[in-house]
């Protein structure tokens, strides 16, 4: 489902050169196997806003000027950010890490989550920073990139199309790369071989799986199709129906599909 995550492309590098005068543009990510120190760019960006620590872990955090958060009678699983703010907040429970205001609301449901919570301090130390790309500066040969991770310029990015879907969908893309950001720093599986490259995309894989299981627990049954359907469009539908599919997989054939959906990718150039 997700993008090949430690790629490195120019195009990645010189749309962040504009945001944080990176100059530098390297073609393979594997090639940084060192865990990445603070740097100046990401602690030099200008953040309008932090967000402060949910009060509760039983309910959304919704920000205040979000009109999604004034439909009570909407079920949990169908809260988006219905403005999409581009301005750049950070978190006063992950110092370090900064991500485009249409993102923090998935930010802070993943930090609800305990294995979330030392992901994102993790991609904190870090110093990560979320935005949107467009979907061309993923796609690399990859049809339909969601989301991917460039160590060396500390960013996770996330396809355009999919910025705007529902705060659980995009709080799944958030764990599986911060899953690849704590491995990275980590130095699990940052080889470039074909079996590194699968192993990371399974782990990723294996985290959403505790990350979809929490949410149920504290929220409620998984929405079916058709209810996604009538709520929100056709890509949120499509990817609550491939996370329902992800969260019921088994352990082999979890590995199986990481295989279906990764192998080629892996094959060319080590995930
Ligand atoms: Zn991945």
């Amino acid at each position: 489902m997700h993008s090949s995550s430690v790629l490195t492309r120019c195009s990645v590098a010189l749309f962040v050169a504009l945001l944080v005068q990176f100059t530098a543009c390297t073609s393979s990510a594997e090639a940084d196997t060192a865990p990445p120190p603070p740097t100046k760019h990401a602690t030099a960006l200008a953040v309008s806003e932090t967000i402060l620590a949910p009060a509760s872990d039983q309910s959304l955090f919704c920000l205040p000027d979000n009109p999604g958060c004034a439909k009570i009678t909407q079920p949990w699983w169908a809260l988006r950010n219905e403005n999409q703010p581009r301005d750049l907040v950070g978190f006063a429970f992950a110092p370090g890490l900064i991500s485009e205001r249409r993102f923090a609301e998935a930010v802070v449901l993943l930090y609800q989550v305990p294995e979330g919570r030392d992901l994102i301090t993790q991609a904190a130390a870090q110093h990560i920073h979320v935005i949107g790309v467009a979907a061309s500066d993923l796609a690399d040969g990859v049809a339909d990139p969601v989301a991917a991770y460039f160590p060396a310029q500390h960013l996770v990015a996330i396809a355009e199309p999919n910025a705007s879907l529902s705060i659980v969908i995009l709080a799944d893309f958030l764990s599986h790369e911060f899953r690849h950001v704590a491995d990275f720093a980590a130095g699990v599986d940052t080889d470039d071989s074909y079996p590194a490259c699968i192993d990371r995309e399974v782990r990723a894989r294996q985290t959403e799986q505790r990350y979809l299981a929490d949410l149920v627990v504290r929220f409620g049954k998984w929405p079916s199709p058709g209810r996604v359907g009538d709520q929100l469009g056709q890509t949120d539908q499509s990817f609550f129906a491939s996370l329902r599919y992800l969260a019921a997989d088994s352990p082999a054939q979890l590995y199986r599909d990481t295989v279906d959906d990764y192998g080629l990718g892996c094959s060319q150039h080590g995930g």
